[in-house]
């Protein structure tokens, strides 16, 4: 019998062939997410509530949609051009910052002493590295402010007055708190406080004077490199005291991002999202349990979140670019885009 020589290389590709024989299969989910991965994706969020057609009016929900077309425009020109996942994150909440119909930056909502907190982050899938800021009052767009103590410090969140320290010396631009204020916000507040006077309540989170409309804004995205990046900017709740910070700041709550996996923006009622951890609960489905992108957020959002009584939503997209969206309430400011396709929503 004729014997067969192989070489080295000849028994390493044999070896690989064997080992990739006897992987596991894959399920079809997995497979075509894995078929269809496009040069980029982004998908960004501008809170999630009570948002229903009834109380909208035409005029408002153009606003929005025009508002979150611009954002949504200016992330995907910067991937588009083979700018970073991080820089189209950033420049695209920066927009939303300075656009006072959300409540990040300029929209921000007015805590019970009638002040602006803002909380914001940022984290790198590639480095795992990550920056965050609460409770500023000064700094003009927080995201920046996330960025820099990413980039520029040895930490990773920054508070109050410290960070607005930082901001300064940084070369962040910081503002007059007036900035801050607009008029929608305003009544918000007032008509919580004549709530509680009248029923006699304390505290911004009890059901009767929660509220729904949240309006946080975020953006994740994966740019050509096929890195992922995540970010979310929020002014927090309404009526909020004593420095309460919300689950935007918050790495592993509000924002994750992971090359080997997915990126995730949160939006909701903060104190559930950073009980259950959930940004990296989506995260640990996928990587841990190989669960697809549509399955992890949907579990996260429709199953623990809704049994737990958490109400919001998230955005996501993993390293093949495909996106999730879910959320538990009545609508979510929503829009994505990859090569040649583009969408913007607001209900249900
Ligand atoms: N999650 C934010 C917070 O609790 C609010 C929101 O997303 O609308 O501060």
């Amino acid at each position: 019998m004729k014997q067969i020589k192989l070489s080295t290389t000849g028994w390493l590709l044999l070896a690989a062939f064997f080992v990739s024989c006897q992987q596991q299969p894959q399920s079809n989910d997995k497979k075509t997410e894995m078929q269809q991965r496009p040069a980029y994706a982004i998908v960004i969020h501008g809170g999630a509530g009570t948002i229903t057609r009834a109380s909208m009016t035409p005029e408002k929900e153009a606003a929005y949609l025009a508002a979150l077309d611009s954002a949504l425009f200016l992330g995907e020109t910067v991937l588009q051009n083979g700018g970073t996942a991080l820089d189209a994150v950033e420049k695209t909440i920066v927009f939303l910052e300075d656009c006072p119909l959300f409540n990040a930056g300029r929209g921000a909502v007015f805590t019970h002493e009638g002040r602006n907190e803002l909380d914001a982050s940022i984290m790198d899938g590639t480095t795992q590295k990550a920056g965050a800021v609460g409770s500023v009052m000064t700094v003009k767009n927080p995201i920046r402010l996330a960025r820099a103590v990413m980039d520029k410090s040895p930490h990773v969140f920054l508070s109050g007055r410290g960070a607005e320290q930082f901001a300064i010396e940084n070369q962040i631009d910081t503002i007059d708190p007036k900035w801050f204020y607009t008029d929608e916000r305003w009544k918000t507040l007032q008509e919580m406080l004549e709530a509680e006077k009248t029923k006699g309540k304390t505290g911004s989170l009890e059901p009767e004077t929660r509220d729904y409309k949240f309006g946080t804004v975020g953006c994740v995205a994966l740019d050509k490199e096929g890195h992922l990046a995540a970010g979310t900017s929020t002014g927090g709740m309404t009526n909020k005291r004593w420095n309460r910070l919300g689950d935007t700041p918050v790495i592993g709550a509000g924002t994750y991002a992971s090359d080997d996996a997915c990126a995730v923006s949160c939006t909701g009622h903060g104190e559930f999202f950073i009980r259950y951890a959930v940004a990296h609960d989506v995260w640990a489905l996928m990587s841990y349990k190989g669960l697809s992108l549509a399955d992890a957020t949907d579990f996260v959002v429709n199953k623990k979140l809704v049994e737990k009584g958490g109400e919001g939503g998230l955005i996501a997209v993993d390293k093949n670019g495909n996106i999730a969206l879910p959320f538990n309430s009545e609508g979510m400011y929503r829009a994505y885009a990859k090569p040649g396709e583009r969408k913007i929503l607001i209900y249900k």
